[in-house]
């Protein structure tokens, strides 16, 4: 029987799994995407299907699908090794000591505690009344696994404990508060209940919403007690990262290739209840430079839900001038007046959502339109005041293109020359000042800066790899070419025949098969080509004896050891000749 990390294997297609992190085109056999991992503005990263790795050329990550979920979700073995296991449908045993680790211990408790909040949700008829009140369908608790913490102080805590967690850990999950005798309550009593899903749905948090019931004297802490309250930061909760209902947008954001980005908890749900299903939630705080960042990766669009008459909160406006920096494609959906927000606008009918999605304004329009509504632009006051509102929105467009578009249409409608708006536009960005985007990939890790040699050894090898029958011609080449013990070796069992008993460097030389083929793709003789390798392999070979050479020999001259000039000229001389022979 296959292992479980071979049955996952064969049942998750590479492609498929990296194309539902990042936008991949099809190139060839092969699959191309700009790098996750590292910035770049050409796409190096590429995904082979044929050999179910994927690698990138630029900064030399690569491997198969644990090693890609590993390092894009930031998991250990373990914890990729369970999820992979979850999408593949393959169950493992959880007492099975590979799955074994700190982070899935948590992830098991936050299952159980959604388990339990669902259920309670079912017993308390108030709550379930107010859902229904809010329009949310029996279809949408479920799918969104909405939940109900009682009015207790330990109903969470007596569950979980009885089930064999400690209070440390429902702690150290988010869940229990450890007041100052010592002892333990729970984080949420008497809210609705949200559950926080990660990229893939595995629960990381929770966000709880008051709920008062009615007829029912006030729980004197809901007098003091904020509105909403969410899961602190946790070893598996990172509020700068999660976007609520991400986890479930993430296919139509790619499909779409937009993003709706709402406020709360309620907005995401009933958007998604509506048919905007590429709608995700930042819950009240500005969208970070990693949540950007991992929209990005599937779209260009995103589009924000405004208020009307309040044009945005501070909030989404840091988004959107964020945003701008991403390179997105930024539009704004406006709700009707005297509709508050997107939850509001379903509820009202989900036509009037999707109308204020589909027809979102593009961002300098409305930021535009929003100024010749205020101002006059026929007095100077009027130009004065519309530039200052524009203006800075123009400064930070990151395409050339578009803001010179904006430049012209502001000039017509102000009656200027385009020459003084770009005159006042350039004031501008010198005082706005840019945001820092935080790469955190390209922080530490910059790209492997190979030399010309490096990769010529690897493709010639990746080539006799692909294409075995040319290998014997290459018997008689001595492995000196080679810099790298592995790759002498690797070199001298391709040229015997021996390539399937590599048993140990067997993915390296998948890896260098990948390169091989990804770097031939272009070539019109294949085989022709890789001779071509070859030679410009032994080229350099031989240039880098000369250079050799040529060093040892003046360290002789200068040493006055002139029986040593002698013979290292004699063999510097019989490398040149070779060099030209190979040339010629
Ligand atoms: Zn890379």
């Amino acid at each position: 029987m296959n292992s479980p990390v071979e049955e996952i294997k064969s049942r998750i297609d590479v492609a498929e799994l990296v194309g539902s992190y990042i936008k991949l085109t099809r190139a060839g056999s092969n699959f191309k995407a700009l790098c996750p991992f590292h910035s770049e503005k050409t796409p190096s990263f590429n995904v082979s299907s044929t050999r179910q790795i994927w690698h990138c050329f630029g900064c030399g990550k690569g491997g198969d699908i644990f090693k890609f979920v590993m390092e894009i979700e930031g998991h250990d073995f373990p914890e990729a090794l369970r999820l992979l296991a979850k999408r593949a449908g393959v169950e493992l045993k959880r007492e099975d000591p590979r799955i074994r680790s700190e982070r899935n211990r948590v992830y098991d408790l936050l299952e159980d505690a959604v388990l339990y909040y669902q259920k309670n949700l079912e017993t308390v008829l108030a709550a379930k009344a107010y859902l229904k009140k809010r329009g949310v369908l029996d279809k949408t608790i479920f799918d969104f696994r909405i939940g109900f913490s009682f009015d207790a102080w330990d109903g969470l805590l007596r569950h979980l404990t009885k089930k064999g967690y400690k209070e440390f850990e429902i702690e150290k999950a988010g869940l229990a508060v450890k007041s100052e005798n010592g002892s333990w309550y729970d984080r949420f009593r008497s809210r609705v209940i949200f559950p926080i899903g990660d990229t893939n749905g595995r629960i990381v948090g929770f966000g709880g919403r008051i709920f008062e019931a009615p007829n029912v004297p006030a729980n004197k802490n809901t007098e003091t007690a904020a509105k909403y309250i969410n899961t602190p930061q946790t070893i598996v909760y990172d509020k700068s990262r999660v976007l609520y209902a991400f986890d479930k947008a993430k296919e139509s954001i790619r499909k779409k290739n937009s993003c709706v980005i709402v406020e709360g908890y309620m907005d995401a749900v009933m958007s998604h209840q509506a048919g905007i299903t590429n709608a995700v939630a930042v819950s009240g705080t500005a969208l970070t430079p990693p949540q950007l960042q991992s929209i990005r990766r599937l779209a260009d669009t995103l589009i924000s839900s405004f208020d009307r008459d309040l044009a945005g909160e501070a909030a989404t406006k840091r988004s959107l001038d964020l945003a701008a920096e991403f390179n997105f494609e930024r539009k704004a959906a406006l709700l009707p007046a005297g509709i508050k927000d997107p939850a509001d606008a379903v509820l009202a009918g989900s036509e009037i959502w999707h109308k204020a999605t589909e027809g979102a304004l593009p961002i300098i329009q409305f930021y535009f339109e929003k100024a010749l509504a205020r101002h006059n632009p026929a007095t100077a006051q009027g130009v004065k005041a519309i530039s200052q509102e524009v203006l800075p929105e123009l400064s930070i467009l990151a395409n050339e293109m578009e803001k010179a578009h904006w430049v012209g249409k502001l000039s017509r409608v102000l009656g200027v020359s385009e020459e003084s708006v770009w005159h006042e536009l350039k004031k501008v960005k010198k005082e706005t000042g840019h945001y820092v985007i935080i790469n955190e990939n390209t922080a530490d890790q910059a790209p492997l800066v190979k030399t010309r040699k490096e990769h010529l050894e690897e493709l010639s090898l990746g080539s006799l790899a692909l294409f075995s029958d040319l290998a014997a011609k290459y018997k008689d080449t001595s492995d000196d070419i080679f810099s790298k013990d592995t790759h002498k070796n690797i070199f001298k069992k391709i040229v015997s025949g021996g390539i399937s008993d590599i048993e140990d460097s067997r993915d390296y030389i998948n890896q260098l098969a990948f390169k091989a083929e990804v770097f031939l793709e272009l070539a019109g003789d294949k085989k022709v080509e890789v001779g071509s390798l070859m030679q410009e392999l032994k080229s350099e070979h031989l240039k880098e004896r000369r250079d050799e050479f040529t060093r040892r020999i003046s360290e002789a001259e200068r040493k006055g050891d002139e029986a040593l000039v002698v013979s290292l000229s004699e063999e510097y001389k019989s490398v040149c000749a070779e060099l030209q022979g190979l040339d010629g």
